[in-house]
């Protein structure tokens, strides 16, 4: 068995700690590209969303290079991506890219079940050992979002520009090179460590702005067209509640273990939004809410056409602009939409924050001198 998965962002070095520390053998799909793109573009619905046809772009390039077997979330709630499994299988069995596909589901409270799945990877790992593999591949993906986190600080405030991008895509190369969990781990501190030592100026105050939406495009830098690079080197420090560690943590281990899930979103959403109607629809009204109270400049909302919960968001976010008094951009992607346009709407947009700040500092100035 060969295991493949699909790339969301950062998601594979978290798989990757996972199929290494289980011992499986597995593809990493070629970063996503036009061509993993086109290739899903070409064999899915044209009305499925745009996370469903990168992904089967690169499960094909994965399959060309000798992967038969796909490991994948599974989801629940009423969107789409409940069924997205099946819909992956019969797309790639139609056009002759047999495949097996593992799914691991949100467990709704059965941890052996959840046990179980991985073991079938994992061949022979006992109880403990899976366990421990569990925890080491959640503490990766918590180390990698809080590294994201450091280079969404360190990037607008960087003295010498595009320092904060050579170290970060540096380590997201060579994590492909290191073997298991504690490898990762250590390369991650390390490249902290460098992060760290980059010089900066400390008393740049940056507009900062909440990314909310749906997770993948979210997430993912090459379908959001670099949206965290581009605001950072615009001088914007970057804000973005969804993360790989926050999924794992918030679906997967909180449905097993009796802990509190953090509901702050959903209280704050609820005159807006009272219930889950998948997807993160619920976080992104919740989070701009948040974000809104927390004194940010603006927020970006962005999703894939025709994603259904974010649809319904984006019909509820003007509500919650004129409440709370915060610009909303919302950009919408699919694999026609055009990198000028995108990046014109964008500094645009950072343009209005900034005359935006500037009025506000001109009238608090006016207010301390007494004028
Ligand atoms: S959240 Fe949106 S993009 Fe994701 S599966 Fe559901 S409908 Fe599709």
């Amino acid at each position: 068995m060969k295991i493949t998965f699909p790339h969301m962002g950062n998601t594979y070095i978290a798989v990757k700690a996972l199929l290494d520390d289980i011992g499986a053998e597995y593809v990493i799909p070629p970063i996503n590209s036009k061509r993993a793109m086109e290739i899903g573009t070409k064999y899915a619905p044209e009305m499925a969303c745009l996370p469903l046809k990168i992904n089967i772009g690169n499960y094909i390039e994965a399959y060309e290079q000798g992967a038969d077997t796909i490991l994948i979330a599974g989801g629940r709630g009423p969107c789409r991506f409940g069924y997205y499994c099946e819909m992956s299988r019969e797309i790639l069995c139609d056009n002759g890219y047999g495949m097996d596909v593992v799914v691991l589901e949100p467990p709704d409270g059965d941890i052996i079940k959840f046990i179980g799945k991985i073991k079938k990877l994992a061949g022979g790992l006992n109880m403990y050992q899976i366990l421990k593999v569990i925890k080491n591949t959640t503490l990766v993906a918590k180390s990698v979002d809080e590294l994201e986190r450091l280079v969404f600080k360190i990037r607008p405030r960087e003295l010498q520009k595009g320092s904060t991008d050579r170290i970060y895509e540096g380590f997201r190369k060579r994590v492909v090179d290191v073997k298991g969990s504690l490898e990762i781990l250590k390369l991650v501190e390390d490249t902290k460590n460098q992060l760290l030592k980059l010089e900066i100026d400390k008393n740049f105050k940056p507009l900062r702005i909440g990314i909310v939406g749906e997770i993948y495009t979210t997430i993912d830098s090459y379908s959001s067209f670099n949206i965290d690079s581009i605001l950072g080197n615009m001088g914007v420090e970057v804000y973005r509640a969804n993360t790989i560690s926050g999924w794992i943590i918030e679906h997967i281990l909180k449905a097993v273990v009796p802990f509190t899930k953090d509901k702050r979103y959903a209280e704050a959403a609820k005159p807006y939004l009272g219930t889950m109607i998948g997807g993160h629809a619920q976080e992104t009204i919740g989070n701009t809410i948040l974000y809104a109270r927390g004194g940010f400049d603006g927020i970006i909302q962005i999703y894939p056409l025709t994603c259904m919960p974010e649809i319904v968001a984006e019909s509820i976010l003007p509500a919650v602009e004129m409440d709370y008094k915060i610009p909303i951009l919302t950009l919408i992607i699919d694999e026609m939409t055009g990198e000028a346009g995108y990046m014109t709407r964008v500094e645009a947009f950072v343009d209005l924050l900034n005359k935006r700040k500037e009025r506000v500092d001109i009238v608090e100035d006016l207010v301390l001198f007494g004028d």
